[in-house]
Formats: C-alpha cells, sequence, structure tokens
C-alpha cells in the first residue's frame, strides 16, 4: 500500500501555502498544455473556492478535454448479473445483512433477454456488474454470460464491448477473465483512506484492502490492456479521495507505462437498508463535486471520466462541461430489470441504489446532440487492437480525435437509422451534417464515405 502515502497527502491538504489565488490562476494556465498535473498541483486546484477562478477551471477542464477527445460521449449501460453478495458494505442494498432485498442472479436466458433489449435500444457497449459471490457470480458464469451476450445479433446490431466491474480476482483468473475477451477490467477502491475502508467493509472478503489496492497490477499483469478505477464519493474528505485516487493513476503510469483507462466518479446514492447511504459520513457538494472532476481531468488529461446514471440529468450536463468523456444512459442497477420490470417499487426491492437519471438512451442521445456533444457508440480501438499502451500513445499525443471522429459519426448514424425516435433522427441528422462542416477535407470525405456506407446498410464500419 506504499504509493497511497496518507500523511503525504494530508500535508498537502493542510498546507496554507497551497490556499493561493494566484499559484490557482498559474497552475490553470500551465494545465491547458494539456500534460498533466502533480499532485500538489492538483491539491493547489482543489482549494479554489473563488467563483470566478472556478469558472475558470470549468471552463480550462472542458478545453482540455476537447482537445484530446472532441466533442464525443462515450455512451454505455450497465447489465447487472446477479445481487447476491458475500460482503456487507455499508452503502450498497446488495449487502448481506440487508435482508429485505429480493435477491436474483440471473438465468443466461435472462441474460439474453436483458442483452437483447439493450441492443434494441442502440446500445453497443455493456458493462457487467456483479455482487461478489463464490458461487452465483463465479467465472465461469461470467464466461457464459459473456459468450452469450456477444453472439447476439440483431439485423447487424450487436454488443461489440463488453467492460466488467467484478471482485478483485487473482493473476491466473484474470487470465480467463482476459479470455472472454472483455475490454476494460473496473473496480473502485471505493474509499483509499484505510480506517474508512475498515469500517464501511466489516466482513467479507472485500475488507482486505490491499487485495482490492492491487487488482489492477494484478489485471496488468496478466494481460488485461485496459483498467478502470474509481472511488465512492461521499465516504471520506473529497480532497483526500481525490488525491488518492489520483496517486493510484499515477502509479500505474509509473509502473506499466500506461494510467488507467478510465477513472469513475460515483457518488454515494440512497440505497434500502445501507447506513452508509442514507447518511454520507462527508456528503459531497454539487459544486465541489464538479471541481473534482475538472481536477482529474487537468491532472489525467488522457483518462475516460466515466459518469453514470446516478446524478441527475441537470447536474450531468454540468458535469459534461467538466471534463467528463464517458456516460451510461438509459439504465437500471438491478439484475434483470430491462425486460422484466417496469414497476419502481418491484425495482426498489431489487437495486443496488437509487439513479438520479432515469430517463431513456433515446432522451439522453437528443439532449447531449441538442447540448452540442456527440453521443458515441464507437467501439473501433477495441476492435483494432488499439488498447493499453497503443490507445494511449494516441490519447497522450492528442492524436486519438482524427481516428475517433469518422468513426463516432458513423455509428451515431447506424444509432439515429436502427434506434432512434423521429424527434431525434431530426435533430441528429442536422447535428451530423454541421459536425462535417467543422471537419477539414481529408477527414470529412474519410467520414463520409464511412456514413455512405452505413447508409447503404452496412453496419459496424470503422477505420
Ligand atoms: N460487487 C463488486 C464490488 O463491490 O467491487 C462489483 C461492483 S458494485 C456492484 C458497483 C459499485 O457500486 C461499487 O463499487 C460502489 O462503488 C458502487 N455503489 C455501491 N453502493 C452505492 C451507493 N449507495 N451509491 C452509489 N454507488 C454505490
Ligand atoms: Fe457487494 Fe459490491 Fe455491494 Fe459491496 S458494493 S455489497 S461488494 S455488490
Amino acid at each position: 500500500m506504499e504509493f497511497i502515502d496518507e500523511p503525504f497527502i494530508y500535508s498537502l491538504i493542510n498546507d496554507e501555502k497551497l490556499n493561493d489565488e494566484l499559484l490557482q490562476k498559474e497552475i490553470i494556465q500551465k494545465a491547458k498544455d494539456s500534460k498533466g498535473l502533480s499532485l500538489k498541483e492538483s491539491a493547489v486546484l482543489l482549494n479554489i473556492s473563488n467563483p470566478e477562478i472556478l469558472e475558470e477551471l470549468f471552463h480550462t477542464a472542458k478545453e482540455v478535454k476537447e482537445k484530446i477527445y472532441g466533442n464525443r460521449l462515450v455512451i454505455f449501460a450497465p447489465l447487472y448479473l446477479t445481487n447476491v453478495c458475500v460482503n456487507n458494505c455499508l452503502y450498497c442494498a446488495f449487502r448481506v445483512d440487508n435482508k429485505e432485498l429480493k435477491r436474483k442472479t440471473l438465468s443466461i436466458k435472462e441474460v439474453q433477454d436483458d442483452a437483447e433489449f439493450l441492443i434494441k435500444q442502440g446500445h453497443k457497449r455493456l458493462l457487467l456488474v456483479c455482487g461478489e459471490h463464490p458461487k452465483k457470480a463465479n467465472l465461469k458464469f461470467v464466461g457464459e454470460a459473456i459468450e452469450k451476450i456477444y453472439s447476439l445479433n440483431i439485423n447487424g446490431n450487436n454488443i461489440r464491448r463488453i467492460n466488467a466491474n467484478l471482485a478483485p480476482l487473482s493473476i491466473d483468473d484474470f487470465k480467463i477473465l482476459k479470455s472472454f475477451g472483455i475490454g476494460t477490467y473496473q473496480i473502485f477502491q471505493e474509499s483509499y483512506h484505510f480506517e474508512t475502508f475498515k469500517i464501511m467493509h466489516p466482513s467479507g472478503p472485500k475488507r482486505d484492502y490491499a487485495w482490492r489496492l492491487y487488482a489492477m497490477d494484478r489485471a496488468l499483469q496478466a494481460g488485461i490492456d485496459d483498467v478502470g478505477i474509481g472511488a465512492l464519493f461521499g465516504l471520506v474528505d473529497y480532497k483526500f479521495e481525490t488525491l488518492a485516487l489520483l496517486m493510484h493513476a499515477f502509479d500505474l503510469d509509473y509502473k506499466f507505462g500506461i494510467g488507467p483507462h478510465s477513472i469513475s466518479i460515483p457518488r454515494l446514492e440512497p440505497a434500502m437498508n445501507a447506513p452508509a447511504a442514507m447518511q454520507p459520513p462527508h456528503a459531497v457538494d454539487d459544486i465541489s463535486f464538479k471541481k473534482l472532476v475538472a481536477v482529474i481531468r487537468l491532472a489525467v488529461p488522457y483518462t475516460g471520466i466515466i459518469l453514470s446514471t446516478r446524478e441527475k440529468p441537470e447536474l450531468r450536463r454540468e458535469l459534461f462541461n467538466a471534463g467528463v468523456s464517458q456516460i451510461s444512459a438509459g439504465s437500471r442497477s438491478s439484475p434483470g430489470s430491462y425486460k422484466e420490470i417496469n414497476d419502481s417499487a418491484k425495482e426498489s426491492m431489487i437495486e443496488q441504489f437509487q439513479l438520479g437519471d432515469h430517463r431513456t438512451l433515446d432522451e439522453v442521445v437528443k439532449d447531449c446532440t441538442q447540448l452540442g456533444y456527440l453521443p458515441s457508440f464507437c467501439t473501433a480501438c477495441y476492435r483494432s487492437h488499439r488498447t493499453g499502451d497503443r490507445f494511449m500513445e494516441l490519447a497522450k499525443s492528442g492524436n486519438i480525435g482524427k481516428i475517433c471522429t469518422p468513426n463516432a459519426l458513423a455509428t451515431f448514424k447506424e444509432y439515429l437509422i436502427e434506434n432512434a425516435s423521429d424527434e431525434t433522427k431530426s435533430v441528429g441528422e442536422s447535428f451530423i451534417k454541421k459536425e462535417l462542416e467543422k471537419e477539414k477535407s481529408v477527414v470529412r470525405k474519410k467520414t463520409e464515405k464511412l456514413i455512405k456506407k452505413v447508409e447503404d446498410g452496412e453496419r459496424d464500419v470503422y477505420y
């Protein structure tokens, strides 16, 4: 655990010299070169409270995000395989002590039903999520679920990338997980603060802080190219959590030459019989939340920042402006809920936590487009083996956009033809037109060629 240096983090948080507006402005200027920030510089920016400097911070985070990733927002949906869990996390409704929760593990047929529902909505990327259970959520089951989902194809529409958020594994088991063809392996440390972690996880295998902390090292050693880290905001002071999360990102970059592919920023939401969720020990207000997102964007500019439907639509829109690059949409946080449940009372009996954004994928897509963001269903990098260091090289050099624009617009066109409502179609078509006008002739021609293929009925086209 040597790389999470708690005394050093606290020395930064408590250093009065780092609470200086001139220094804050200087560091924001420096961040504009998109080369990232040190931990100390990140600590300085987390101290910003002057509204004018905050605005400058948000604006810069948006600018840096757009320099690297353009105006794209990558879209995905979670698919919960089971809510059975042997752990007892004080913030989660799936905890073993919650006897009121209706437990459910999907059969492979039910996995298929949920996946088909999501394919019909237009999703191309899924995040598989599980409680931790040696029998109900074992690797064999996860492998069968992944195989089933990848085998589904509805008139050329299919799931093209499956990411996984599962309990930490051994190196050998990570090798098996990789062999299933997953994209990113993702797990959140929840809290990097050792004492808080111990309090929040009173029993079960998750109590082992170090086993979880080093999960990404093992995953990378096992050959999984892309890993995603995160913290559950609200358990401990947000400045501590953000700096520790960045320390983790820097450590992975230092040791493996690639930082995390993504950073997730879940914030505590109410959950049934979960005391820490009903009364977060260190609730993070909206402004501080937006600030920490912007600081993460500037500290590790090349990393995807993932925002889930835990947050309400209004705040989600604000956070798109602070550096978020991937979002879930049309989501549920319970197993089998896409196809099976259309009753919120029933759903609350099996869900992990309450969602803040209940809009459909179509509504979110239309909203993003109207705000000037390009909803991307693209999975080209993964399919062209541009993962791990190859992806990072492109992202760090700012060249990923040249590949992404044609691919993202082509998959967006696919979505408009196959899945969009008439209203979204019309908003989306004029958006594509405007996006094409913005491009230089080479990229424009490349993109038009791809879009033509989609119009002619080809699916899953990409560079
Ligand atoms: N069970 C595995 C684990 O905990 O590592 C897999 C992921 S768990 C189902 C998904 C994530 O949901 C957790 O890592 C946690 O950060 C988040 N989560 C749990 N309870 C939450 C709550 N009340 N509000 C927001 N996010 C929550
Ligand atoms: Fe289980 Fe994960 Fe929920 Fe903890 S957060 S109770 S490990 S599902």
